[in-house]
């Protein structure tokens, strides 16, 4: 068929909406099975600190490979749990994979008693008023203290004052999770939530990380959040660290902990103890000298 005689817009239209309507609903089935199974993966990424190059946390990322085809990215696939109800279940499942994971390298000596694990969770789970008593719950079960935990959340949760999701950031915090905002700077709102939410940190958007060492916008925008940060006792992590020019420009103004391609991206959990272990000491800044206070 030619052009113009063909088929009218509105029914091309159609003819795509319905296919992506059906792949929707096939991928919906598959991330069902994928959690009924236990398909699911997580991967760590190191999260260090810039002065010593060391690990002082990772960042939990879900990973789903689809029987046919192939790997799927989270955003493609955590938009589709969220719409289909399946969140709370993929969430659930997330936190206990990575807070076993945590579990056993603390006890083999993986990682160090001050070593975080960094999990996101998405506006629709911090809206489930029995998520606090939950996860007491498995930290009691995997017997890993709530300080060596972290959880992320976007600008949005906050955004909207939050009814039911600010009472359960409360109770997290009262746990003693650090709640950190994710992708830092690009939620639009406000900054008035820092103070009105019981924040501990911020990890800084890639975008605002790419621009460094080329951008001085950008650097001057890192300054204000570093500043900012320190002035509100805030924990800061730079996203998306890609090259040592943006390292050294992090470093300049202040940033103390980084992730990014520059030291790895997320890996398996016997690659995380292969190349990341406490034990496995880069040449750092010497030890202080014995006697020292
Ligand atoms: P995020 O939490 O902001 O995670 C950072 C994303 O940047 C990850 O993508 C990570 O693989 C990627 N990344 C890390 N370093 C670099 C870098 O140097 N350069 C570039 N270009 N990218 C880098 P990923 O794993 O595809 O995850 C995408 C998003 O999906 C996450 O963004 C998070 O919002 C969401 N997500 C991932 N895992 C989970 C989960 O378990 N639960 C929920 N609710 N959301 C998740
Ligand atoms: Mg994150
Ligand atoms: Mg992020
Ligand atoms: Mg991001």
């Amino acid at each position: 068929r030619s052009k113009g005689e063909g088929p009218g817009r509105s029914t091309i239209f159609d003819a795509s909406m319905h296919d992506r309507v059906r792949e929707r609903i096939e991928l919906e089935g598959a991330l069902r099975t994928a959690l009924a199974e236990n398909r699911l993966t997580v991967v760590y990424q190191p999260i260090v600190r810039l002065d010593s190059g060391r690990p002082t946390g990772a960042e939990a990322l879900v990973r789903w490979t689809h029987p046919e085809r192939g790997p799927i990215p989270p955003m493609t696939f955590i938009p589709v749990a969220e719409d289909a109800g399946l969140i709370d279940a993929l969430g659930t499942w997330v936190r206990n994979e990575a807070l076993s994971q945590l579990a056993r390298w603390r006890a083999d000596g993986t990682v160090d008693g001050d070593f975080y694990l960094s999990i996101n969770a998405s506006p629709r789970q911090l809206e489930d008023p029995r998520l606090p008593v939950i996860v007491a719950g498995e930290l009691r079960r995997y017997g890993v203290p709530a300080s060596a935990v972290a959880v992320e959340m976007t600008e949005s949760v906050m955004a909207d004052g939050g009814g039911i999701a600010a009472r359960v950031l409360y109770e997290l915090r009262q746990l003693g999770l650090r709640l950190l905002v994710d992708d830092f700077g690009t939620g639009f709102s406000a900054l008035g939530y820092l103070r009105r939410f019981p924040v501990t940190g911020v990890k800084i958007d890639r975008s605002f990380v790419s621009g460094l060492g080329e951008s001085a916008e950008d650097e001057e925008i890192v300054r204000a959040v570093v500043a900012m940060s320190r002035a509100l006792g805030l924990s800061i992590v730079a996203e998306g660290v890609e090259t040592r020019v943006q390292r050294d420009a992090l470093a300049a103004v202040g940033v103390t902990q980084a992730q990014g391609w520059l030291w790895g991206p997320g890996v398996a959990p016997e690659d995380f103890a292969l190349h990341w272990a406490a034990d496995r000491h880069a040449p750092g800044p010497a030890p202080l000298a014995a006697g020292n206070p």
